[in-house]
């Protein structure tokens, strides 16, 4: 396949699902009907939908085929056996604790760890990851690496987190009071931008100099094992597994939504080295999620994971992944869209307040450009900026984010290059529009999470 331009998606489409085609017009009535939230639209009249990559993968026959195998037995299911011996394969953790999604998971593990004057510190928390620390009273740091903050500078592991940061916050806050290191690979807020192993060897040597916990949240684990393997000198020769169980070998823990690299549409996972704190959490899990052999997932969601982390590390499926996101964000670049830079592995990122100039970023560039992208294309789009981290200080006066960026989110193994060549052209219709672009105000938002459910108005 390398000598050909062309990425050929390497699977054949047996089943067909209908996209709903729609006028601009009618767009237009739907996301004023949806108040220009994006997350209120009904799935049907979005023709394009990369709002998330998150369990919207298109399963493979083998893992319909061991849907029809699951075991539904309350416990000691032969599926909780296949789950396990597969998480166990990769990450090489004793415990496993299946839950209903990764968020689930990080509410057990965040909300036992946790608590008032605790410190979580990340290369950058994901929105859910933030939400659950910041739930039980503690304190979530992200410390990304300086060239991980600016979205044109190319860098080969833009996830990274800042070594000598994360150092000295652990003695500001001293030791004893951080709950976990939490190391997100890929790192999703941050650009989808990969975490090198020497960052992550770097980061067990702190971990373990402070007796600091260590947590891979391990979603894209795959995607960054490609990242490394083709860009980390000493990792040419190893298989993207042997890479992932590295990463693994390294840390106390880790967390998963199988929503994305376990290629399901449900599912998650928490695994434990220490015995003490894999107690704790059953408990949790057996309280809120359900019987420790299956948690929150029935029989059969158990067997399509178990297969999924296997196909996922296939070089055939990682090469057209990561390939086939890098394709749309190139052409994209190409044409003068600002986005970050490199691609990173399941999205592209744009950079909407570099596109948007003249929209101030109380205004919302982000949501603006979602808003665009669903009227002239029927794409859907997520803003992760202002909207999902804006805070607010004692005089109501908005904190932004860092960055202000709309994802486009690529569903695994779900859209084939034609539809990637219909989202380039309304990219042309975008910048040919650019300059006359209003932005947007915040009518009604809840205290958590305000991206889903937030009304906005056009100004
Ligand atoms: C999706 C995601 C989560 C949360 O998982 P859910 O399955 O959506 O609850 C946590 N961390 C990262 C990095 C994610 O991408």
């Amino acid at each position: 396949m390398e000598d050909f331009k062309t990425i050929i998606e390497p699977f054949r489409i047996k089943m067909v699902e209908q996209i709903q085609v729609s006028t601009k017009e009618q767009r237009k009535q739907y996301l004023k009907d949806a108040h220009y939230n994006t997350f209120l639209l009904d799935s049907e009249k979005v023709m394009i939908d990369f709002l998330t990559d998150s369990g919207t993968s298109a399963m493979s026959a083998n893992q319909w085929a061991g849907i029809m195998q699951g075991d539904e037995s309350y416990a000691g299911a032969s599926s909780w056996h296949k789950m396990r011996k597969a998480v166990y394969d990769l990450t090489g953790h004793e415990f496993m604790l299946p839950t209903h999604q990764g968020r689930a998971a990080e509410r057990i593990l965040y909300g036992y760890l946790g608590g008032v004057g605790k410190t979580f510190i990340s290369n950058t928390h994901f929105d859910t990851t933030r939400a659950n620390i910041e739930f039980s009273g503690a304190e979530a740091i992200d410390i990304p690496i300086e060239e991980g903050k600016l979205p044109e500078l190319y860098h080969p592991f833009k996830g990274n987190i800042d070594l000598l940061l994360l150092e000295k916050t652990i003695l500001e806050k001293g030791a004893e009071n951080v709950a976990g290191v939490i190391l997100t690979v890929t790192n999703n807020s941050g650009g989808g931008q990969p975490v090198s192993m020497e960052n992550a060897k770097g980061v067990a040597a702190i971990c373990k100099k402070y007796h600091v916990k260590y947590f891979l949240d391990c979603c894209r684990i795959a995607e960054n094992a490609y990242f490394i393997k083709h860009r980390e000198a000493g990792y040419e020769n190893k298989t993207y597994k042997e890479i992932a169980q590295e990463l693994f070998s390294l840390t106390d823990g880790s967390i998963m939504s199988a929503k994305k690299d376990a290629l399901v549409n449900m599912g998650g996972f928490l695994t434990l080295k220490d015995e003490t704190i894999a107690i704790a959490c059953k408990n949790l899990l057996i309280i809120t999620e359900g019987f420790s052999t299956y948690g929150g997932l029935s029989g059969r969601d158990m067997e399509a994971i178990a297969i999924g982390l296997k196909e996922v590390f296939e070089s055939d499926y990682l090469h057209y992944r990561i390939r086939s996101t890098a394709f749309l964000g190139e052409k994209l670049r190409a044409m003068g869209v600002p986005l970050m830079w490199p691609i990173g592995g399941h999205a592209v990122y744009i950079d909407a307040k570099a596109l948007y100039n003249q929209i101030p970023v109380n205004e919302y560039p982000g949501q603006a450009l979602v808003c665009e992208l669903y009227v002239t294309g029927g794409i859907r789009s997520c803003e992760i900026g202002s909207v999902m981290f804006g805070k607010y200080d004692e005089n109501k006066n908005l904190i932004p984010a860092s960055m202000e960026l709309v994802r486009l989110a690529i569903p695994r193994r779900v859209y084939t290059q034609s539809h990637i060549e219909y989202v380039i052209e309304v990219f042309e219709k975008i910048m040919q529009n650019k300059d006359v672009v209003k932005g947007i105000k915040i009518i009604e938002e809840p205290a958590f999470l305000r991206h889903f459910t937030s009304k906005f108005q056009q100004l």
